[in-house]
């Protein structure tokens, strides 16, 4: 994509084709049904059309009820979800699609991704998200939270690609050799978490560079990631925090700040770690 034009609606092309949007909204821990509602219609008034959800999350249910009421056309807005760890395996996978499904409302999800290389059943799991491509049920497939020798064992083995691979990614956790072998296998990278969590927002270095852009700290690891041809979902389930989150379009981080930003990493992560995971 080219940062020059960088938008709320960019779409950047999967590797079959889908078109996703570069920008989405995290919904972990987004709050009550009716927050969560609330957030989500908020977020579709302001112009996000790209939701990030999962089993997990317990709100698949509350995200639907606010796509549907929002008068959007479906083929407008992109969900994510996920398949959670206690339902790897073939038919249990399928299973678990048809669950999030229903409770998302929907006659399709955009991206469907295995959340976690869960050891043992993540291939088995994996030819359960091939057939849901196949028969049209979700338009796009992935993976969260795979290492490159997760990656690799997967390329080996199956025929289909993951369209994505989404990890937690800021420049404290600048995951440059994993970025680079997603972008010579033309899987795109997501970055989950791209706020850290928030823990690293007071950063000194940080601060000082927003300050140099009349920014926030939270804008600035938005547009690094942006800029580093990533998909990123900040989460907030503040309305003011959603919009500053989204003004990220206006302007551009130089090349010698996005150096002072890559320098930050510290392999310091926020979220969970799977590099231990055989
Ligand atoms: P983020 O890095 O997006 O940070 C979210 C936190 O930052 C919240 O506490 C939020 O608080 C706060 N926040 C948001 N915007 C601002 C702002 N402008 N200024 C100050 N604080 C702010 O963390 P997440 O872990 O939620 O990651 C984003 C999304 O990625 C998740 O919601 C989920 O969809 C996905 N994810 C996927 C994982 C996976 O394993 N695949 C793992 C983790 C996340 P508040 O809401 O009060 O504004």
């Amino acid at each position: 994509m080219s940062e020059d034009h960088l938008s709320i609606d960019t779409k950047v092309f999967l590797n079959n084709g889908v078109e996703m949007p570069v920008f989405g909204l995290g919904t972990y821990l987004s709050g009550s049904s009716r927050e969560t509602r609330d957030i989500v219609s908020y977020a579709l008034e302001i112009g996000h059309r790209h939701f990030d959800t999962a089993r997990f999350y317990g709100n698949e249910r509350d995200i639907g009820e606010a796509i549907r009421g929002s008068g959007i056309p479906r083929e407008d807005i992109f969900i994510t979800t996920k398949l959670w760890n206690d339902d790897h395996g073939f038919h249990r996978a399928l299973g678990a699609f048809d669950e999030s499904l229903r409770d998302l409302g929907l006659d399709y999800v955009d991206l469907y991704l295995i959340h976690w290389p869960v050891q043992g059943l993540r291939n088995e799991s994996w030819r359960a998200l091939e057939k849901l491509l196949v028969d049209g049920r979700c338009r796009a497939i992935g993976v969260s939270n795979y290492t490159i020798a997760h990656l690799k064992e997967l390329l080996d083995l199956s025929p289909v690609m993951p369209s994505i691979n989404q990890v937690e990614f800021h420049p404290f956790l600048y995951q440059k050799d994993l970025l680079a072998f997603c972008r010579s296998n033309d899987i795109r990278l997501e970055s989950y978490s791209p706020l850290t969590k928030g823990r690293k927002l007071d950063d000194l270095r940080l601060g000082e560079i927003a300050r140099a852009y009349a920014k926030s700290p939270a804008q600035i690891l938005i547009r690094w990631a942006l800029q580093k041809d990533v998909i990123v979902i900040p989460k907030s389930s503040r309305k003011e925090k959603i919009r500053e989150n989204a003004a990220v379009f206006d302007f551009a981080i130089s090349g010698e700040d996005m150096d002072r930003l890559d320098a930050l990493h510290g392999n310091f992560r926020v979220t969970w770690d799977p590099t231990t995971v055989p």
